[in-house]
């Protein structure tokens, strides 16, 4: 069972890689508008997201980072969480858990990086996508 988990969340990640590939979020209405944007006019600390991940599949990191410069940087943290999951998933062992600390300090980076890109001078006003 959790095998089949491990391979439905790696066919849906593929899947939707698939889609924002050939898809570009700036011209194409079928992904989300971001509720926070539309009703306050700031950026969250997710805007630009979709439009970062687009960018890097087609190889294009400087336009990524200017989209989300957060993201693009936690992403290896999110590969190394997924080989541990993966890993764990493998070996049919529970995965370890991670430091609540890490949680937090990661939470406050987004909340910070929420705040920074929404200051309208620079340098923080180019971290607005
Ligand atoms: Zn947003």
């Amino acid at each position: 069972m959790k095998k089949a988990a491990f391979a439905s969340c790696l066919g849906g990640g593929a899947a939707g890689a698939l889609v924002l590939f050939f898809l570009d979020p700036v011209h194409t209405p079928i992904y989300p508008v971001c509720a926070f944007h539309r009703l306050t006019g700031l950026d969250c600390p997710g805007c630009g997201s979709l439009r970062a991940l687009h960018a890097l599949l087609h190889g294009h990191p400087v336009t990524a980072l200017h989209d989300n410069l957060l993201l693009v940087i936690s992403l290896p943290i999110f590969a190394w969480l997924g080989f541990r999951f993966a890993s764990s998933q493998i070996q049919g062992r529970p995965m370890e858990t991670i430091r609540p600390i890490w949680l937090w300090l990661y939470l406050a980076a987004w909340l910070a990086f929420g705040v920074l890109r929404n200051l309208p001078f620079q340098p923080f006003a180019s971290f607005a996508p």
